[in-house]
């Protein structure tokens, strides 16, 4: 008998990221401009019945609101508990325990954790050389014959997007029934362009989007994939009935038909601070990687990541420290917040890249 915790699983720990308070949240990359109004509207108006009786079994409503946003077949949109239920339950379709999962790294930590939960084999494939080069040929990624596919896009927590010659050339090389393609759009919101579309005609690739980031709403947990109808009908039977919550389905429907336009006009805040940060990083003689995504990737040189990071935390200022990134080195990731969010940010870092490393030690400043 298979010994308890099963040997491949037994390894994983609980999900533990930094989550003490602090004044500004820049850690996560969720909304730091408030919630949506159509999505307040939707929760204060909960109902007895809203407790008491099971959701829709597959929150049809959201569906139908995808595809009406989308302008998509509703045949082609699945929903979730979260886009990380969307993953989990995408590679728990796409193959047996015991296949693969290939994907570029660095990407999205839960890939390997999810791959390993499903029973599946992580193929970790390095994107980048050691001077920060190319990504992977299209051969790379399907070299360990995986029943599976995974691509970030824009790449968390990079921030940079594949160009889309490359994905094509990923799905051409697949071909119309080898590995299943999963396209993490978490942040194609934030994006010059997607491949949303493209999914619907397509025989094997799943775009996966979320409504934790551009739409504000990661408390809620609420996710969508759009995809070929039989690829997207055996991620539905995975994930299961109940997934989407009443409360949680009637506010997502709402901040999809978004009547107020308060997602386009956050999203073009975004990107106007983001260029800025961008910009004043740069000219501070850092330098930030290009970014297509709500965050931005700032390699360190000579500093640490977690003295950095526990710096900026004693200056108020969350961020997510990412140490010894392939080809990369230290680096810090930075959500992009509303302006004056950002300015005192640059001018924490500006307090923490000043003082020596000694310094921040003897003030406390150091993990
Ligand atoms: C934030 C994020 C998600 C979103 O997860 P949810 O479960 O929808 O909150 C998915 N993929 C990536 C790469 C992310 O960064």
């Amino acid at each position: 008998m298979t010994p308890f915790p099963r040997p491949t699983y037994a390894p994983l720990t609980r999900y533990a990221p930094d989550r003490r308070p602090v004044e500004i949240d820049l850690s996560d990359n969720t909304s730091r401009f408030g919630a949506h109004p159509g999505v307040l509207r939707a929760i204060r108006s909960a109902s007895e019945e809203d407790v008491t009786r099971y959701p829709a079994v597959y929150a049809d409503a959201l569906r139908s609101a995808v595809a009406e946003r989308y302008g998509v077949p509703v045949e082609n949109v699945t929903t979730g508990c979260g886009s990380d239920d969307l993953l989990d339950s995408a590679f728990r379709a796409a193959g047996e325990p015991g296949e693969g999962i290939a994907y570029a790294t660095p990407t999205f930590s839960m890939v390997e954790i999810f791959a390993r939960m499903n029973g599946m084999v992580p193929h970790a494939v390095p994107s980048r050389a050691q001077d920060g080069g190319p990504l992977p040929e299209p051969e790379a990624l399907l070299e360990p014959a995986p029943a599976l596919v995974y691509l970030c896009r824009p790449n968390n927590p990079t921030g940079d997007s594949w160009p889309r010659a490359r994905v094509q050339a990923l799905l051409d090389a697949a071909g119309p029934s080898g590995p299943i393609v999963l396209l993490d759009e978490a942040y194609a919101d934030f994006a010059d362009d997607d491949f949303l579309q493209d999914a619907v005609t397509s025989r094997r690739l799943l775009v996966v989007r979320t409504l934790s980031k551009a739409f504000g709403m990661a408390g809620l947990r609420v996710g969508f994939a759009v995809g070929p109808a039989d690829v997207v009908l055996e991620v539905e039977k995975s994930r299961g009935p109940y997934k989407v919550t009443r409360l949680s389905e009637r506010a997502a429907v709402a901040a999809l038909k978004d009547e107020e336009r308060w997602v386009p006009n956050l999203v073009s805040e975004v990107r106007r601070e983001r260029a800025r940060l961008l910009e004043e990083l740069r000219r501070r003689g850092l330098s930030p990687l290009p970014s297509q995504a709500n965050f931005v990737l700032l390699p360190l040189a000579q500093r640490s990541s977690a003295e950095v990071t526990a710096a900026l935390r004693a200056r108020g200022i969350a961020v997510r420290p990412f140490p010894n990134v392939r080809g990369i080195g230290d680096t810090i990731r930075i959500s992009v917040g509303p302006a004056k969010e950002i300015d005192r940010f640059l001018e924490a870092l500006d307090g923490v890249l000043e003082a020596p490393a000694e310094v921040l030690e003897a003030r406390g400043e150091r993990a």
